[in-house]
C-alpha cells in the first residue's frame, strides 16, 4: 500500500520548487529545450530509460516495477504561451512575452514528483509506467508528433492518463468524466475559385464572392439540418477574404472557419458535409472549391471504466461531494491519444479566490493555488496504483483486458 496523500505532502516543498523554475524560464510549443533538459536529467536520475527528441522536444521516461504487468502511460505537457506576464509574482517569467499561463509548469513538476514516489516503491509495482512529457500542446500537434514518433509503441499502453489543473475549479475539488470530456476542435480553409474579371462585365467571369456567399449560408444548415439534435455541434465562419477593388471580380474567396463537437465520429461526419454542401452551391455558380483542414484536435473522451477508477481515486483524496461530473466545449490534444488507448483526462481544481489565484487560463495574471499539486499528485497516484499495485489500492472495476502477470 502506498499512501498518495502522504506521499503528495511530503514531496509539497519540491513540487513548489521545480514549479516555480519551470515558471521563471517559459518556452514555446516545440522549443522546451531547457525544459526537456531538465526532465530528461531528472528522470535518469531516478534510474529510468530515457527517450528524448520524441516529437522534437518531448521527453519519455520508463519506469519498470519489479513484477510483470500493465503498461501505464502518464503525460503531462511542458509548452508556455506567447503572453506577457502581469502577476508579479517572484518567480515571474524571465522570457518577453512568454509566460506558462496554462499551468503546465506545474503539471510537469506533479509529473516529476510522481516520477521520484513511484521511483521509491519499485519493488511494489507490477507493471511498467511510462513518463510521458508532451511538448507543444497549445495548438501546435505536440500529442500528434510524439505518436508520429511511436511514443505509443514499445511498449505499447494498455491505460492512459492525463490531468488538467483548472482554475474555473476550486481548490479541493475535482471533474472526472465518463465518456466526452472536452470537444474536438479544427479550423478549416475552404478556396472558391472562379474566374476574374471587370465588374460591368459579370457575364464574362465566373463570381466566387457570389459563390461563396452562397456557401456561407448553406454551411449555417448543416448543425440544423444534418446534425442528431441530441448531439452538439458548432460550425463558425471566421474570416472572409477576397477581392482588392470595388470593380474588379477577383479569382479567389477564401473562407475560414472552426468546427467542434464531442465526438470524432461526429467531426467527420461535419466535414463530409462541409465538402459535400461547400462544393455543391459553388458548382451552382460555376465555381470550383477546395478543402484544407489546417489542425484537427481529437475529442477528448474518456474510457468509463478508467474514469469510474479515476473519480474513486480523487474521492479518496478530495471527499465524495467535491468530485464533479463536467465536461468541457474547449479542448486538448490529449484526444489523440485517449483514441489509440483507454484511459481517462481530468481537471483538478487548482483555483483560490480570497488569494486572486482565479484569473481564467492564458490569462497574463494567471497563477494556482499551488496546493492543488498535492491533490493532482494524490489523484493520479492512486489511480494507477489501482492498476499496477495488484489491487492493493482499491480498484473499482474494469472492463479493460491487462497484459498482467
Ligand atoms: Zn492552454
Ligand atoms: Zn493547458
Amino acid at each position: 500500500m502506498i499512501n498518495f496523500e502522504v506521499e503528495a505532502q511530503n514531496e509539497f516543498e519540491t513540487l513548489v520548487r521545480d514549479r516555480r523554475d519551470f515558471h521563471r524560464y517559459p518556452e514555446l510549443g516545440f522549443n522546451e529545450n531547457r525544459t526537456s533538459k531538465i526532465i530528461a536529467q531528472n528522470l535518469i536520475d531516478l534510474g529510468m530509460e530515457v527517450q528524448t527528441g520524441v516529437g522534437l522536444t518531448g521527453v519519455v521516461g520508463l519506469l519498470e516495477g519489479d513484477h510483470p504487468g500493465p503498461t501505464v502511460l502518464l503525460r503531462f505537457d511542458m509548452d508556455a504561451l506567447p503572453i506577457t506576464e502581469d502577476t508579479n509574482l517572484p518567480f515571474s517569467s524571465t522570457s518577453e512575452g512568454v509566460m506558462h499561463a496554462c499551468g503546465h509548469d506545474a503539471h510537469m513538476s506533479m509529473g516529476l514528483g510522481l516520477a521520484r514516489i513511484m521511483a521509491r516503491h519499485r519493488s511494489k509495482i507490477h507493471g511498467t509506467l511510462k513518463f510521458v512529457f508532451q511538448p507543444a500542446e497549445e495548438g501546435l500537434g505536440g500529442a500528434f508528433a510524439m505518436i508520429a514518433d511511436g511514443v505509443l509503441e514499445n511498449p505499447k499502453p494498455d491505460i492512459a492518463f492525463a490531468m488538467h489543473l483548472w482554475n474555473k475549479v476550486p481548490y479541493g475539488q475535482a471533474w472526472v468524466t465518463e465518456g466526452p470530456a472536452m470537444s474536438a476542435s479544427s479550423r478549416f480553409e475552404l478556396t472558391i475559385t472562379g474566374r476574374g474579371g471587370h465588374g460591368a462585365s459579370p457575364h464574362e467571369t465566373v463570381d466566387p464572392i457570389l459563390g461563396a456567399a452562397h456557401v456561407v449560408t448553406a454551411l449555417q444548415s448543416i448543425v440544423s439540418r444534418n446534425i442528431d439534435p441530441q448531439e452538439s455541434a458548432v460550425i463558425s465562419v471566421g474570416q472572409i477574404q477576397g477581392g482588392t477593388t470595388y470593380n474588379v471580380i477577383p479569382e479567389q474567396v477564401l473562407i475560414k472557419g472552426s468546427v467542434r463537437s464531442f465526438s470524432n465520429k461526429l467531426h467527420r461526419q461535419l466535414y463530409r458535409r462541409i465538402l459535400e454542401t461547400a462544393s455543391s452551391v459553388a458548382a451552382g455558380f460555376g465555381c470550383a472549391v477546395s478543402l484544407e483542414t489546417v489542425v484537427i484536435v481529437a475529442a477528448v473522451v474518456n474510457d468509463k471504466a478508467v474514469a469510474a477508477n479515476v473519480r474513486h481515486a480523487a474521492q479518496q483524496v478530495l471527499g465524495y461531494d467535491n468530485v464533479l461530473n463536467r465536461k468541457e466545449m474547449a479542448s486538448e490534444d490529449m484526444g489523440y491519444m485517449l483514441e489509440e488507448i483507454p484511459g481517462c483526462y481530468f481537471f483538478v481544481g487548482s483555483a483560490n479566490e480570497e488569494e486572486g489565484k482565479n484569473y481564467p487560463h492564458h490569462h497574463p495574471r494567471f497563477d494556482i493555488d499551488e496546493r492543488s499539486m498535492m491533490n493532482g499528485v494524490a489523484i493520479m497516484g492512486n489511480a494507477v496504483a489501482s492498476y499496477v499495485l495488484n489491487g492493493v489500492n482499491s480498484k473499482v472495476d474494469s472492463n479493460i483486458e491487462l497484459v498482467s502477470n
